[in-house]
């Protein structure tokens, strides 16, 4: 019997096996995702602390927030980078909810953000078809483990951009596409303060278009957190 356990174990092993995200060395028993090496190499940036910090100036001038901020640096050969190629292109769907719940332990301990529910980032129903998940999503629901807060996940979508956008001009399909997200369940956000997730900022660009949206709904507060921030 032991044998039995053992050797499906060992099988289990194979289909799913028990390594790290960030550097793929074996995990031990304690360890989820990843190892403590890559943990202690994970990027901080502190800025869930930090008023005026660089993901808020990112947004200044453009969108109304109450606040902003990303739990770490995406820098190239970074454990993050690993971690989000992870995420993004190998289906590792488990590591978007760890990077989520990481992510809501960094707000849940500075207390600056208070949020009534979170919004994922809404992709493109292609990509996330095609994906067969919103990663936005997934670091939502480990940040609503921490933070015990509800995710509207519906609330706000992207519409596909069609076809006709190919004849227009370059800078107006640019708009197209960045600007097009739309409030479905306004009544969900009224009277909230609500909090925008995505997994990456880099010029601000998109969460600009989709914050616009959301403030745009009515009567709600708006602030941003993203799980890293590339520079640009
Ligand atoms: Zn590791």
């Amino acid at each position: 019997m032991i044998i039995v356990t053992k050797l499906s174990q060992a099988f289990m092993h194979l289909l799913y096996p028990h390594i790290c995200a960030g550097c793929g060395h074996e995990l031990h028993n304690e360890e989820t995702q990843l190892c403590l090496q890559c943990l202690h190499e994970m990027p901080h940036t502190g800025f869930d602390k930090l008023p005026g910090n660089p993901v808020e100036k990112i947004f200044w001038g453009r969108l109304p927030l109450t606040a902003a901020m990303a739990g770490y640096y995406f820098t190239k050969g970074s454990v993050m980078q690993q971690l989000m190629h992870q995420l993004k292109y190998k289906g590792n769907k488990d590591l978007g909810i760890q990077l989520g719940r990481m992510l809501g332990h960094q707000l849940a301990e500075s207390g600056r953000i208070m949020a009534d529910a979170l919004i994922p980032l809404p992709l493109y129903p292609a990509r996330e078809k095609k994906r067969g998940y919103n990663q936005a999503t997934l670091i939502c629901h480990g940040m609503a483990d921490i933070l015990q807060l509800p995710v509207f996940d519906k609330a706000v979508t992207r519409p596909h951009h069609t076809t006709t956008q190919t004849r227009k001009k370059r800078i107006e399909r640019w708009d197209n596409i960045e600007g097009k997200f739309l409030v479905t369940q306004p009544d969900v956000l009224q009277h909230k303060k609500l909090l925008l997730v995505d997994d990456v900022v880099t010029t601000g660009a998109t969460l600009e278009a989709c914050g616009a949206a959301i403030l745009g709904a009515g009567n709600v507060s708006l602030s941003i957190a993203c799980l890293c921030m590339a520079s640009h």
